[in-house]
């Protein structure tokens, strides 16, 4: 038995209560898909399981204003299907669509996906590249704040996992001439970890030969998903052509730490990944954004 107890909280307010009377020792659950892994590992001891995708309103993808506002209870399947997101942030849309299997697709959902804090967990590198924002509810109410200053380290969230819980995360909608894309490259297609995963978004001017702003986020090269910042600068107000995408690539690739790892690959060839994807990533981004 891993635990003593399993609640399906109704409500946001329901699950705050509960976790608040067992003091440290329930945690949520949505997907189970790291959690469960960890309760058998024995990397985590708690005494009841607190169940929130019962909880009618953490399960909406909607637009609100100019937001998109995605539930914290919405699994990667939904996701990969709205054509909502599809159209607004396919960065989102693609990340979602390479996560694991569809087992774990189906159950699986982006604000376990941020809570487990892993450097090149796919759902947190688009939400960075969207410049995304959690809302983080707790006894006293609740907060946006962006999702990248969540991140410790590796597995480590800034949540109180005693005592708050994510709602949504919401990011902008898509402006005109804006567009999105992720890449990635992992040993097989299917259920395997990522070499290395890239987030681009790209804002360009009126007339499209311009980029007014990009956002690169690069996965796993530091102890947490990583914006390029540095490649971000070089591309701000610069016009597009084979030189700008290969100087901002280059700092792309500078200023990322990938680690020769036996899961993953040496540190070279990891190098060479990062030029490849960022460089894809980039030139599918603009394509988007160009409409
Ligand atoms: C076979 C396999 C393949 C995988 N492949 C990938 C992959 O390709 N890419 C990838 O990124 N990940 C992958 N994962 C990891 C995992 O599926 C994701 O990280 C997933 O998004 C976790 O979501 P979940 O709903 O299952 O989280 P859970 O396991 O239910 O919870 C994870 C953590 O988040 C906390 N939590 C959950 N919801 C909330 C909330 N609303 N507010 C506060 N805390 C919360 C829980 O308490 C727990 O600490 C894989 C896992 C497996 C087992």
């Amino acid at each position: 038995m891993m635990c003593e107890d399993y609640v399906t909280a109704s409500t946001v307010e329901e699950a705050l209560a509960t976790l608040a009377s067992l003091r440290g020792e329930a945690r949520l659950i949505a997907g189970g898909t790291d959690l469960v892994i960890q309760l058998q590992r024995g990397e985590r001891n708690v005494r009841c399981l607190v169940d929130i995708t019962r909880i009618p309103a953490l399960d909406d993808i909607k637009l609100d204003n100019s937001y998109i506002v995605v539930g914290a209870a919405v699994t990667f399947s939904q996701i990969e299907r709205s054509l909502l997101i599809r159209e607004q942030a396919p960065v989102l849309a693609e990340a979602a669509s390479r996560v694991g299997s569809p087992q774990i697709r189906n159950v699986g959902t982006l604000a376990g996906n941020v809570v487990n804090a892993q450097p090149a967990a796919d759902g947190s590198i688009a939400l960075l590249t969207l410049d995304a924002e959690s809302e983080i509810a707790n006894l006293t109410g609740r907060q946006w704040v962006p999702v990248a200053s969540l991140f410790v380290s590796p597995g480590i969230s800034r949540l109180d996992a005693s005592a708050e819980i994510i709602t949504a995360f919401r990011f902008r909608t898509r402006g005109p001439r804006e567009g999105s894309a992720f890449e990635r490259l992992a040993r097989r297609k299917a259920l395997a970890l990522p070499l290395i995963n890239v987030g681009v978004n790209v804002l360009l001017s009126a007339d499209g030969t311009h980029v007014r702003e990009a956002r690169i986020t690069i996965g796993p090269v530091a102890p947490v998903p990583f914006r390029a910042k540095e490649a971000e600068a070089t591309l701000k107000d610069r016009s597009i052509n084979q030189e700008t995408i290969a100087q901002a690539v280059d700092v792309a690739v500078r200023e990322s730490k990938p680690r020769t790892s036996l899961l993953r690959a040496s540190k070279e060839y990891r190098r060479e990944l990062i030029r490849t994807l960022t460089r894809r990533a980039l030139l599918r981004a603009i394509e988007t954004a160009k409409g």
